[in-house]
């Protein structure tokens, strides 16, 4: 997806180190997200009084909100290595067998995207989670024979967009399952703060709020703007990060004063205007505007109905009043003159 609000890494900045410099590495530096650190905290410090290490956690929620930021933070305050993946980069069993055999004792594995595993790889995860051992089939036909591999223990981090999509003998091997919620404004702005700080450019406070208010609840989202609205501040003023430079910077970016950016638009215009404001259902939803079905609901709904513009009912999506009123249409599906 080109949006520049998708809350996914872009190839930018996977590639050029910018959101590993802005990752806060310890738990009191992580900001907000207070009940997931508060349990974590505790869950941490007892691990480590056993001596042991630490139950296996699933972290779910949209994309952005700073899953493998906490994860690596975990591995830091239990103070063990941390091994990044993804489901759909463990092709084969073997290349599973490989990670795990390569882990230290207590150490963290991180696997993004994790519903996305084949079936044939979760099913070599199931011992390796619970008894610490890998049951690797050797040869063919009558000649073939189980061996047993004991591994280190370990933790596995596991994340998500939402808990539903994982197969229930997986979930259910999770000790720890932590949801992460979207991000006030307050919030958003000391991170922008934060990162202005750690890239050296002056920001205001209201130009922090600005570009907080209109980033979706998301850090990711907050960091790329701010990396926006730098150039412009740069090119257009003197350098400092205003509310007025954030506001033209995003503006020009069609990112409107919510956060929401054409696709939102389009797919509230479609239910107000195309089904009468709902219900609609989603997958009808998404041939009407011609998007993925997980792309608006892993990405569009959770801020939409943040920001209670949208409700999911038994029968469908619906646009509320709030939806009708931000876009300027009246209920019998008008427009303002
Ligand atoms: P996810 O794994 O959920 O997609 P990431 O962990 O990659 O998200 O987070 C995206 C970026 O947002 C990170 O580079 C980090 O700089 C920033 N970030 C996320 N959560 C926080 C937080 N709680 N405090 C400060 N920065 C954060």
């Amino acid at each position: 997806i080109d949006r520049i609000v998708t809350p996914k890494e872009t190839q930018a900045e996977t590639t050029d180190d910018f959101e590993v410099s802005l990752r806060p590495k310890t738990l009191d530096e992580y900001i907000g997200q207070e009940k997931v650190k508060e349990n974590l905290k505790i869950y941490i410090q007892a691990a480590k009084n056993r001596g042991d290490s630490l139950d296996h956690v699933l972290l779910y929620g949209p994309p952005g909100l700073g899953k493998t930021t906490l994860s690596a933070i975990i591995a830091h305050e239990m103070g063990v290595n941390i091994r990044i993946t993804s489901g759909p980069a463990i092709e084969k069993p073997g290349d599973l067998a490989a990670l795990l055999t390569n882990l230290e004792k207590g150490d963290v594995l991180f696997i993004d995207e994790i519903h996305r595993l084949s079936r044939q790889v979760e099913e070599v995860l199931y011992p390796a989670l619970e008894d610490y051992a890998l049951d690797i089939i050797m040869g063919k036909g009558p000649a073939a024979r189980s061996i047993r591999i004991e591994l280190n223990k370990f933790t596995l981090i596991g994340a998500t967009t939402r808990a539903g999509s994982l197969s229930a003998p997986l979930r259910d091997r999770f000790g720890v399952i932590q949801r992460l919620e979207l991000y006030n404004t307050e919030q958003l702005s000391d991170i922008v703060k934060r990162s202005a700080v750690l890239l050296g450019v002056a920001c205001d406070d209201d130009g922090a709020e600005e570009i907080a208010k209109r980033s979706r609840g998301t850090p990711r989202i907050a960091n790329r703007f701010l990396r926006r609205v730098r150039d412009f501040a740069e090119v257009m003023g003197d350098g400092r990060i205003t509310a007025d430079i954030a506001k033209i910077a995003l503006n020009r970016m069609d990112v409107d004063k919510l956060g929401l950016d054409s696709l939102d638009k389009r797919l509230l215009t479609m239910i107000i205007k195309g089904y009468d404001g709902g219900p609609v259902g989603l997958e009808t939803l998404a041939a009407a505007i011609g998007e993925e079905s997980v792309t608006i609901e892993d990405v569009c709904e959770p801020y939409l109905m943040q920001l209670g513009f949208l409700s999911k009912t038994p029968r469908g999506r619906v646009a509320t009043q709030l939806a009708y009123d931000h876009l300027g249409f009246l209920k019998d599906g008008q427009t303002h003159l």
